[in-house]
């Protein structure tokens, strides 16, 4: 059996190669969901049959449950093949792809079909039970979409808001977290601060009264005044670099035509790509990505296009 995460194909000619079958990529996807061995979700038991059919019975329950059963695969009518030639396609290009590309390089029927790929594989680039930032983080807002007149300060119209996490690492930046927000008030900020950074850290903003009170929920709290970024000097740098290659990022690849409703998900796609940027094998996200893959449930096409958040759903959220 394969082993470890230096496990993935170093070239399009090895991926070719080695994920040529269904066979291929249901025994990779197996030995990503178990890696010490099968493990039957009914009753824990660790031994299973394989039917004809390819599917894992259980020796201990007889339970019968497929590789793809509960993970973000699940009910999917496409071959595995497709769905891993479109994990390499999405991590092998630096800023990703859209929709309509995916469509035209894998030859898929429907751009919906292309559409809904992406959108799901969006759900698995959020490693479930990910670490928080820690250390010293810069904190800040920022509007993403398209400049809408009289629209000034922290109230949002047609644009949407944007919270931002970078975390410092020396004079650069480590890693970033991003969460859209219905407005700049304390209740969301603040939440996004306890979700997105390890209390103990240290949390740099500017002097935006929502963020008043960081102190008191187990933060170090360093605020600088406006009138100091004023002087010419960027006091935030990390956050608003993130910002510009994220809005970058939404014209390029998706020429701005991402809704609000859905922005959530391709935040969580730029973060992923953010993180891993200095990662020397991009074949690294494509081990990384098909991994969250089967460790994230399930979501339909309806659940897709109305957004009916799971995750996110939990959270409370100041819609003002
Ligand atoms: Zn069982």
């Amino acid at each position: 059996m394969s082993g470890g995460v230096k496990d993935y194909p170093r070239t399009l000619q090895r991926f070719e190669d080695r994920f040529a079958t269904e066979e291929a990529c249901g025994e990779h996807l197996a030995f990503l969901r178990w890696p010490e061995g099968f493990r039957c979700p009914r009753c824990g038991n660790q031994a299973a049959w394989r039917t004809a059919k390819g599917l894992f019975r259980c020796t201990g329950c007889d339970y019968k449950t497929s590789v793809t059963a509960g993970t973000i695969f699940q009910d999917s009518r496409l071959p595995l093949r497709i769905w891993f030639r479109a994990v390499w396609w999405v991590t092998s290009q630096k800023t990703g792809s859209s929709a309509l590309s995916l469509q035209r390089i894998l030859g898929l029927g429907s751009y919906r079909t292309a559409w809904a790929l992406l959108q799901k594989l969006r759900r698995a680039m959020v490693r479930p039970g990910r670490d928080r930032l820690s250390g010293r983080v810069e904190v800040d807002e920022t509007y993403v979409g398209g400049k809408e007149a009289g629209v000034y300060g922290r109230k949002v119209g047609k644009k949407a808001l944007v919270a931002i996490a970078a975390q410092e690492d020396g004079k650069k930046t480590g890693r970033v977290r991003m969460r859209l927000i219905a407005r700049a008030s304390k209740v969301n900020l603040h939440g996004f601060v306890l979700d997105a950074v390890e209390p103990g850290s240290i949390v740099h903003t500017d002097a935006w009264p929502s963020y008043e009170g960081l102190g008191e929920k187990g933060y170090t709290h360093e605020v600088t005044e406006i009138k100091a970024c004023e002087q010419g000097v960027d006091m935030l740098p990390r956050v608003h670099r993130a910002a510009s290659l994220l809005k970058r990022w939404m014209l390029g690849t998706h020429q701005g035509a991402v809704s609000k409703e859905h922005l959530d998900y391709y935040l969580d796609e730029f973060v992923f790509r953010f993180n891993r940027r200095t990662s020397r094998h991009r074949g690294k996200l494509f081990y990384r990505l098909l991994q969250n893959a089967v460790a994230v449930p399930p979501s339909t096409y309806k659940a897709l296009v109305k957004h009916v958040r799971g995750r996110r759903a939990a959270r409370s959220q100041d819609m003002g």
